[in-house]
């Protein structure tokens, strides 16, 4: 590394490079300093990474005449007028002329130093959007420099900031760290990417691209200098997850193991014998591959993905009696406390009087518990009486102490948070780790789990249990809501019950509250005694949500009002219909987890997807997009593969908790081949030439890659 002057002016600390960080981050650093340390700016090799999103072209002069409107020209001339009107407001107008034509310049806001650069007969260069053509040019808010300097001859950069980092702070901090970094190749030529762009070579030119290149190539990332930078970051992803993966199997996790015979005695086959049902295909093979992992000495870390509906839990509840037939305990977790609840209804119901006969029992642990229960809870996990602990993630917290843990099963999660991966280290006793079984009712499309999940294992359930029937899904406008009403009469007829989701519509959940409280009365005024419609609302106390719940479960409540509280795992197999309200409000795979509450029981089931136009009088592009896929397909794969098109993997998978630090640069819808380059290489070059691959790594994550070690 260079050495650091310390910044002693504001010019100075403009301009300095951010120095490592001493202490706690954050202290100690100048305005700059912080905001590019907010945009992941500290080294030279992350400012050299940190690429355009688009480019200016100031390396040409056009004539006015030869503009048109809505071009971005740059034009020189010489200033006719300037004045400051003050109506219809305060502004600065100017007037130049190239020869060619005028073009007046107007300013809302301005300094005193803008308008001494604008005096009449000044030589000006502008640059700006062309407003109106031919009744008279005018640019609004135009850059305004000296005429005659020299023309750049590179493209200008536009890169993303932030609030208190101007633009050209930003572009000369790039300039310099590009110019600092040590840009020598990580990717071994003899295995790499010959004849490809060098690295400092296409880092340059992306920065600085000469003005005879295709924009359009620059903007799609297709240019040639492009695809080499797409494919480092690619093979940093993948080689980081593979090592994550070999750091894994270097740790050393509880063997369960497991008779190739049942043995009757044991809990899995006496749970086997006390399910209502057969286990499907699907179920019994990945039933076979957890049991598979459990029975190894390095931790499993397996995502078992199954739509709405397809028997996750059954799943779960067995490889948990693996777990204590070989003598530790199981934590599951749910990310809401009703979640939680139901879970601990429906293993209560199946486990406790098997464990009860074993002098083991089910514990129940939540962050609103009342303090002597959960004390009460606490004991029975620490001496490892309480064999499975359900609960909220209050489960893994610092002062829960497991006697034995070897297996913590996390529900509905579409990735266990980092710092929830750290909380599980050492619960299981000595060095050893517990294993980890993620669910997620959110299928992974393909290209998603070979980039982002290729340090997991996947498991899918791609069969339904039989007997059911497909959900019929019916898209309504709003103003149809009385056809609505008829349904849910005629499904309360049957004797069956309706879900009624109201959507999070204002910032505050008083507000949303206040809707749903209002929708519950109107839908009770409506359908009058002696239907009763129940309430279940985010900010309700838990023993009262709980209540709810039971009372809809026992069909004591036909129509259940709630906002998304609902949207996980919820299992009512008498609900028949769920109408959703302002559904163009919803994510795409919010609604199918949605629509997932019903078609749970023999019944034909049905989802009405209530819709309005928003103010525009329409219903926007993505969410017209969103309502075409519910109504067009209930195949849970086909909705991810749709969700990560509408979306992006961005938000798809949830930046916060992915742990997976984001693709920045490539695509992974067009850029496949470069994927499938990524993954082959990566592990030729983690044995082959482990020192540039650690190099590369570093330089491409630096210290995000922690956190995937976690
Ligand atoms: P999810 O995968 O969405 O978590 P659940 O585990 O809640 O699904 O299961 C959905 C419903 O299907 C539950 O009522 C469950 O008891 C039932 N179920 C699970 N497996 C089978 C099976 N093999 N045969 C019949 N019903 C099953
Ligand atoms: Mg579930």
């Amino acid at each position: 590394m260079p050495a650091k002057k310390a910044p002693s002016t504001a010019t100075a600390a403009a301009s300095a490079p951010a120095p490592a960080p001493a202490g706690p981050p954050g202290t100690g650093l100048s305005l700059v300093q912080r905001a590019l340390r907010k945009l992941g700016l500290v080294r030279d090799i992350d400012f050299a990474l940190y690429l355009p999103m688009r480019y200016e072209d100031e390396t040409r002069v056009v004539r006015l005449a030869d503009t048109r409107d809505g071009d971005m020209a740059q034009v020189e001339g010489v200033v006719t007028e300037c004045e400051v009107v003050f109506r219809p407001r305060r502004q600065l107008i100017a007037t130049i002329d190239d020869g060619s034509d005028t073009c007046e310049l107007r300013f809302f806001n301005f300094y005193p130093s803008q308008q001494k650069q604008l005096a009449v007969g000044a030589k000006v260069r502008v640059r700006g959007e062309m407003r109106g053509g031919f009744v008279g040019r005018q640019m609004m808010h135009p850059t305004v420099k000296a005429a005659g300097t020299a023309l750049p001859n590179a493209l200008t950069p536009v890169y993303s900031t932030v609030a208190g980092l101007a633009q050209p702070v930003l572009r000369r901090e790039v300039r310099s760290g590009l110019a600092r970094s040590v840009l020598d190749e990580t990717i071994p030529v003899q295995i790499g990417l010959r004849g490809a762009w060098d690295l400092r070579a296409a880092l340059s030119f992306l920065h600085y691209p000469t003005p005879d290149v295709s924009m359009a190539a620059l903007e799609d990332h297709s240019h040639p200098a492009w695809q080499r930078i797409k494919a480092e970051e690619l093979l940093a992803q993948q080689l980081s997850q593979l090592q994550a993966r070999l750091e894994r199997a270097a740790q050393r996790a509880p063997v369960l193991p497991s008779s190739a015979e049942p043995l009757p005695a044991s809990l899995h086959a006496q749970l086997m014998a006390v399910l209502p049902f057969g286990l499907t295909g699907a179920q019994q093979r990945v039933g076979e591959e957890i049991t598979a992992d459990l029975g190894r000495p390095i931790p499993m870390h397996r995502l078992l993905q199954g739509d709405v509906g397809s028997g996750k839990t059954v799943v779960a509840a067995l490889a948990a009696a693996r777990c204590i037939d070989a003598g530790f305990q199981c934590a599951l977790m749910a990310p809401t406390e009703i979640l939680a609840a139901q879970h601990f209804g429906k293993l209560v119901g199946w486990l406790d009087p098997l464990l009860a006969e074993r002098g083991l029992r089910v514990a129940w642990l939540t962050g609103s518990q009342k303090k002597k229960e959960r004390d009460e809870m606490s004991a029975a996990v620490e001496s490892g009486q309480a064999a499975l602990v359900i609960g909220t993630h209050a489960v893994i917290s610092e002062k829960v102490r497991f006697r034995k843990l070897a297996l913590a099963i996390i529900d509905e999660q579409h990735r266990f948070g980092v710092a929830q991966r750290l909380a599980l280290r050492g619960k299981a006793g000595g060095d050893l780790e517990p294993h980890l079984l993620m669910m997620s009712a959110t299928p992974i499309p393909r290209t998603l789990a070979m980039s982002y999940y290729a340090d997991l294992d996947v498991s899918t359930l791609d069969e339904l249990p039989p007997g059911r029937t497909p959900i019929v899904t019916k898209l309504v406008a709003d103003h149809r809501r009385d056809e609505v009403i008829d349904r849910i009469q005629s499904q309360i007829g049957q004797g069956r019950q309706v879900y009624w989701v109201c959507p999070l519509i204002e910032e505050s959940e008083a507000v949303d509250l206040r809707n749903a409280t209002e929708t519950r009365d109107e839908l009770a005024g409506t359908l009058g005694e002696p239907v009763k419609v129940g309430l279940l609302h985010s900010r309700m106390p838990t023993a009262e949500k709980q209540a709810v719940m039971a009372a809809f479960t026992a069909n004591e409540i036909q129509v259940l009002v709630s906002t998304t509280v609902i949207e996980v795992g919820v299992d009512v197999p008498n609900a028949s219909l769920m109408v959703i309200e302002h559904a163009e409000r919803f994510g795409l795979s919010q609604l199918h987890q949605l629509r997932g509450r019903v078609g749970r029981g023999a019944a034909a089931s049905a989802c009405v997807l209530l819709y309005a136009p928003g103010d525009s009088g329409r219903v926007g592009e993505a969410a017209r997009a969103r309502l075409k896929a519910m109504a067009e397909t209930g195949d849970g794969f086909e909705i991810a593969r749709r969700d990560l098109e509408i979306r992006g993997p961005g938000e798809f998978l949830g930046a916060r908790q992915s742990g997976a630090p984001l693709l920045r640069f490539a695509d992974l819808a067009t850029d496949t081949l470069l994927l499938d380059w990524a993954r082959e290489l990566a592990p030729v070059m983690l044995q082959k030439h482990p020192e540039l691959a650690q190099r590369h790594i570093d330089r491409w994550l630096g210290t995000k890659a922690e956190y995937l070690k976690a």
